[in-house]
């Protein structure tokens, strides 16, 4: 008979060779699987029905054609995905992203780590993702309100408060959530506030949902420095990215009493060894829509290293807010040696299996994602719940409710790693944790 270590690895060729050249995709599965091997053998009911297999399959994949006209009349067609992943908690939930690099395997690898991140917030959402390959790099303001009119057209049909909730992620913000969520009114005839989150306080959408995502992962970086009797107080720190989850995650640390030196784009970073002004860095990315390098332009003693690597920057602590696969084993190997004590990601996937393994063997506190950066979809839940009761919370309050739950899910990481025999390990927690919660609610509703 296979060992339980042999039938992970036969689900995960199984998933590689159904799935080709989706090499994210694997690279979440990957991860999982190898996380739970303790838990299939302390509770191998929870490996039967093929639980499993069937967690690795996608429930549905739309893919469609989204064609638009650009300001000079000419026509694009772009590709949008939605990929519902898991319905077995809740309604499908989980983010939109428009960016040229997206292809089916993005989508899917997001779905699979909102599905687990989900289940880890504690709250009734099922995992789902999608998007676009769409680039919305200096396109006007009309020019991206078409492609969401076009996008939610055809998604329209798949949508539904208790069906498929999407939200933002890279590229879609409160602008494009507006615009999609104003088509949507318009095809249903109904103020279906519900059907997506991440909408703008006037008009639906929660307090602190543009916040929480990035507050969320200095939550959970707070608690891991609890368990090494550190605290924020006077830490220096580097954070990659300069969209929303970093900018707020910046806002936190600097409220916190930490100092952030550094942050990115996707063509440089800057270096301001006083602390990153967050006012300026909001007038450029938020009100201008800018790159960062204009930062240096208002702020002369701030350095900007054109196509430099802020992971070279020497921090306490390390917050990659940008994309996946964004720190590999070299820049891990840098941050160790400089001093780095943890790391809290607040992008989806942004360190490299190798990565992860330099900074767990160095005992660097390793917070991945979808315990980390559980804030934002934890939020946006709570934005359903004051949709479903027409009601609107205080900043103060939601704020609160986001605090207790990244608290919740840093307790339910730590506790599961040494329930299961990996004592601090953040990965296996988090992966054998939510793992238990969705396979028990499929097991109980059956094959369906
Ligand atoms: N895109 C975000 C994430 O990766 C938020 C999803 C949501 O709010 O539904 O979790």
């Amino acid at each position: 008979m296979a060992t339980d270590e042999e039938r992970l690895e036969e689900v995960y060729q199984s998933v590689v060779s159904r799935n080709p050249g989706e090499v994210e995709f694997h690279q979440a599965v990957r991860e999982v699987l190898d996380s739970l091997g303790p838990v299939i053998a302390k509770r191998p009911e929870l490996a039967e029905q093929r639980v499993i297999e069937r967690i690795c399959e996608p429930e549905r994949q739309i893919i469609f054609g989204v064609p638009w006209q650009d300001d000079r009349g000419e026509v694009h067609i772009n590709r949008g995905f939605r990929v519902q992943f898991n319905s077995a908690l809740g309604p499908y939930k989980g983010g939109l992203r428009f960016h040229p690099s997206v292809y089916l395997g993005t989508i899917k690898f997001l779905g699979f780590e909102q599905t687990f991140k989900n289940a880890l917030t504690g709250l009734p959402i099922g995992g789902g993702k999608g998007g676009a390959d769409f680039n919305p790099r200096d396109r006007s303001d009309a020019e991206i309100m078409r492609f969401c009119q076009s996008f939610m057209l055809e998604l329209s049909r798949d949508l539904g408060e208790y069906r498929d909730v999407p939200a933002g992620d890279i590229g879609v913000g409160q602008r494009e959530i507006g615009y999609l969520f104003g088509m949507y009114k318009r095809i249903s005839k109904q103020y279906e506030s519900g059907v997506l989150t991440g909408k703008g306080p006037g008009w639906g959408g929660s307090h602190a949902r543009r916040e929480a995502t990035g507050y969320g992962s200095v939550f959970f970086m707070r608690e891991m420095l609890r368990t090494r009797g550190e605290s924020l107080e006077g830490k220096t720190c580097v954070v990659s990215g300069s969209g929303n989850v970093a900018i707020y995650t910046i806002e936190k640390l600097e409220q916190l009493g930490a100092r952030v030196v550094a942050c990115s784009d996707s063509d440089g970073f800057i270096y301001d060894a006083g602390g990153i002004d967050l006012h300026l860095l909001k007038e450029i990315k938020e009100d201008a829509r800018l790159r960062i390098s204009t930062y240096t332009e208002r702020k002369t003693q701030a350095r900007y290293v054109d196509h430099g690597n802020a992971w070279d920057v020497p921090c306490d602590l390390a917050f990659p807010s940008a994309t996946q696969n964004e720190l590999n084993g070299r820049d891990a190997r840098t941050l160790v040696k400089n001093g780095c004590i943890a790391v809290s990601e607040g992008a989806n996937m942004p360190c490299t299996p190798d990565a992860v393994k330099v900074f767990q063997d160095a005992g660097v506190s390793f917070g991945l994602g979808k315990a980390a950066n559980a804030g934002g979809v934890a939020v946006s839940a709570l934005e359903m719940q004051q949709n479903a009761s027409r009601d609107s919370w205080t900043f103060a309050h939601t704020e609160r409710r986001l605090e207790q739950i990244m608290q919740d899910i840093h307790r339910l990481c730590w506790e599961t790693a040494e329930t299961y025999g990996t004592p601090g390990n953040y990965v296996r927690g988090a992966n054998m944790a939510s793992f238990i919660r969705v396979s028990e609610a499929m097991l109980s509703l059956g094959l369906t």
